[in-house]
């Protein structure tokens, strides 16, 4: 899934989690007809409804949430944060909800069937990182050996759900996306209070670059180091390149980046082969090969 956000488009951690758990708890109160009554509830004391829900992955999205420390208390004070399994345990009450978070693939039936019931209960469903939005780290079995990659994990394979690794804008609308993996918290607390509002922000369309020459880097292209920063959407604080290593695009594409001229800069830098690997990593190979069709069929 290419990082639109436009909208029509569609761990240390256990002192903070005890810190959030010891929040005071609000006193639940009689559900009587569950999703109006809890709507009108949330209606009532003005708080946005909020879940975020996770289908499978390796939950670092979410942990970057807790990291932000206070500030993400603060921001629970102004929701009603009805799902985030890593710090409540009360049970979901099923109403209606004014944004819904997900992170990871839906890859078993349960999965799915979470996500198509959260996207029947939003306003605004966001995908929450690199894995939601662009198939992630896991879709890379896709390219190889597919679903018979199970074998070098699972001995028993009876019972194991194991589909082709699929993004969620496959399966639901998606209002707008979180990128990175894991997500960036400072970007995720820039732009959450608008959709809270119920607008669709949209991330500034700049390479990773940009970022990059404002950190005072030297750029690794320079040092003949393959990096794909010029078409990869920036908004990470140029992480990777910052140390020294080259951005893989956990963050997935730019709206407008220059596909085919990266791609011919890189082929004095890495072969073929190495190029696609590359993009492997983080999801990035079909929606490269998606722009690159796109961009073929313009030119005729
Ligand atoms: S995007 Fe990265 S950090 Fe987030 S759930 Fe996927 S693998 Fe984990
Ligand atoms: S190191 Fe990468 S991100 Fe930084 S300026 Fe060079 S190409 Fe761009
Ligand atoms: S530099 Fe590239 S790979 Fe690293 S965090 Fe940023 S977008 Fe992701």
């Amino acid at each position: 899934m290419v990082i639109k956000n436009k909208p029509e488009a569609k761990k240390t951690k256990l002192k903070k989690v005890a810190a959030i758990k010891a929040k005071p708890k609000v006193e639940k109160k009689p559900v009587v007809s569950k999703a109006k009554i809890k709507t009108a509830e949330a209606a009532a004391n003005g708080k946005p409804r909020v879940a975020i829900i996770s289908l499978t992955s390796c939950e670092g999205c979410q942990f970057v949430l807790l990291d932000l420390g206070t500030r993400f208390l603060e921001l629970t004070e102004q929701i009603e944060l009805v799902d985030f399994r890593l710090i409540e345990d009360s049970e979901d009450d099923g109403g209606m909800l004014d944004i819904v978070l997900v992170e990871g693939n839906p890859v078993t039936k349960e999965n799915e069937k979470t996500l198509l019931e959260a996207r029947k209960r939003a306003r605004t469903l966001v995908a929450l990182g690199n894995c939601a939005a662009m198939g992630g780290i896991p879709e890379m079995k896709n390219y190889h050996e597919g679903v018979s990659t199970i074998k070098h994990v699972y001995k028993y394979l009876q019972g194991i759900s194991n589909p082709e690794i699929r993004e969620i804008d496959n399966f639901v609308k998606v209002d707008f996306v979180f990128p990175g993996c894991p997500i960036n918290g400072e970007e995720f607390l820039t732009y959450i209070p608008e959709l809270l509002k119920g607008n669709i922000p949209i991330i500034p369309d700049q390479p990773v670059c940009v970022e990059c020459k404002k950190a005072g880097n030297r750029c690794l292209l320079l040092d003949k180091k393959p990096c794909f920063g010029p078409m990869v959407l920036g908004g990470c604080g140029a992480t990777c390149p910052s140390s020294r290593a080259q951005c893989q695009g956990c963050r997935g594409l730019r709206p407008t980046g220059n596909v085919g001229a990266m791609r011919a800069m890189l082929k004095n830098l890495m072969s073929d082969e190495q190029f696609q690997n590359m993009t492997e990593i983080f999801g990035l190979r079909d929606d490269l090969e998606e722009r690159e069709r796109r961009d073929r069929l313009t030119k005729r």
